[in-house]
């Protein structure tokens, strides 16, 4: 087994294995963890957990005072309105798959919520 670093990893634009378009990030909300999908086709697959969809975010990042709140730039990262910001209720947040070594907190879900003034970040 190849042993990973710990510092960020960033994970190369995946394609569909059936129409070759490129698969977006989704959420899995019953199993709470993160999906690729594509928009042509049916075609899933879950993203495994070397390959957290998070590339400005270093490692350690199983406290949520360490997500910057530039993450809601990146355009790189997942969005959803279905998760309402606690603090101002602004309607639409980024999303991402903790990095943490620590297995139970691997599927846990990180979001920050998209407005500017806010930038309130929460996990499930
Ligand atoms: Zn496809
Ligand atoms: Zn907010």
């Amino acid at each position: 087994m190849p042993r990973y670093e710990s510092g960020p990893s960033f994970v190369g634009i995946k394609f569909c294995q059936e129409c070759n378009n490129m698969l977006y990030p989704k959420e899995d909300k019953e199993n709470k963890v993160l999906l690729y999908a594509c928009r042509n086709c049916d075609y899933k697959q879950i993203a495994d957990n070397n390959c957290v969809y998070v590339n400005k975010i270093t490692h350690e990042i199983d406290e949520l005072a360490r997500i910057v709140p530039e993450v809601i730039h990146d355009p790189t990262l997942p969005r959803t309105k279905e998760h309402p910001c606690p603090r101002c209720g602004h309607k639409e947040a980024v999303f991402f798959q903790g990095q943490s070594r620590r297995a139970e907190d691997d599927m846990r879900l990180y979001y920050v919520c998209t407005d500017s003034k806010c930038t309130h970040k929460w996990t499930e």
